[in-house]
C-alpha cells in the first residue's frame, strides 16, 4: 500500500467506527482509534499524521524508539500507546516515550513502572492486559486474578489503572472474550476497554470497546521479512 492508501484506509476505518457506534447505540466519538503502525517507518506514518490522526500504537519499545521521538518533536500532540509485551529492563525507555502503556500484566512490571514514573516525573496512562483465552504463549494476567491485580497496582504500587486490554485467541469467536473483558473491567472498577483489531473492531465496539487497535486495515499488509 502507498501512503495515500493509508490515508484512505484511515478514513474508511473512522467511518466504520462511526457506524458501529451508531449501531451499538453509543454516542459518536465514544470509541478512540489507535492506529497500529508497527513495522511501518516514519515516512509511511507521516501522511496519516498529516491527515489529522494523532493516536498510534507500537508493540516494540526498541522499534518505537527508532521512529517516534522525532515525530513527537514535530507533532507535540501525538499520543503513543505501547500495545506489546513489556520487559522490566525496558520500563525506563517505555515510561520516557509512551503516553499510554496498555500491557501491564505482572507485579514486577508494575513495580518497575512505578519506580520509573517517580524518577522521571512522567505519568503514562496504564492499562492491564488480560489473557482472556489463557493462552500460554500470550502475555496478560489470568482473568481470575485481574481485579485483584488492578487493586494491588493501586494500593501497593500507587498506580492508577485506567482500563483493561485483551487480544482474543486468533482462531476463536472474539465476542465472548470481549464480553469477559467488559465484565472484568466492571469488577475491577476501571472505565476503559482496549479491544478489537482490523478483523473484529466492529464486534468489539458492540461489546463496549473504548479504544480499538487497528493496523493492517489502515497501513496495509505487514512485511516481517526485514525483521
Ligand atoms: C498488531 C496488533 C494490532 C493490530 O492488528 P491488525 O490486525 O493489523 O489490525 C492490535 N493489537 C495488538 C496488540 C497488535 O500487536
Amino acid at each position: 500500500m502507498t501512503d495515500i492508501a493509508a490515508v484512505a484506509g484511515l478514513k474508511t476505518v473512522l467511518a466504520e467506527i462511526e457506524s458501529a457506534e451508531k449501531e451499538a447505540g453509543r454516542s459518536a466519538g465514544s470509541v478512540r482509534l489507535v492506529a497500529v503502525s508497527k513495522t511501518f517507518d516514519a515516512d509511511a506514518i507521516r501522511p496519516v499524521i498529516e491527515a489529522g490522526h494523532r493516536v498510534f500504537g507500537e508493540n516494540r519499545v526498541q522499534e518505537a524508539l527508532a521512529k517516534w521521538p522525532r515525530l513527537k518533536n514535530e507533532f507535540p500532540d501525538l499520543e503513543l500507546h505501547l500495545i506489546g509485551p513489556l520487559q522490566s529492563n525496558k520500563a525506563k525507555e517505555a515510561v520516557a516515550l509512551f503516553d499510554v502503556i496498555e500491557t501491564v500484566d505482572r507485579e514486577k512490571i508494575a513495580s518497575e513502572l512505578a519506580k520509573e514514573m517517580r524518577k522521571q516525573g512522567r505519568e503514562p496512562r496504564l492499562y492491564v492486559q488480560v489473557n482472556t483465552g489463557l493462552e500460554p504463549q500470550k502475555a496478560g494476567i489470568d482473568p481470575r486474578e485481574a481485579a485483584a491485580f488492578v487493586a494491588r497496582c493501586r494500593t501497593e504500587h500507587g498506580l492508577a489503572i485506567e482500563g483493561l486490554m485483551c487480544i482474543p485467541p486468533a482462531d476463536e469467536n472474539p465476542g465472548p472474550h470481549f464480553a469477559l473483558l467488559e465484565k472484568l473491567a466492571h469488577e475491577a472498577g476501571v472505565e476503559r476497554l482496549s479491544m478489537g483489531m482490523s478483523g473484529d473492531f466492529q464486534t468489539a465496539i458492540a461489546f463496549g470497546a473504548t479504544e480499538v487497535r487497528v493496523g493492517s486495515a489502515i497501513f496495509g499488509h505487514r512485511d516481517y521479512t526485514g525483521g
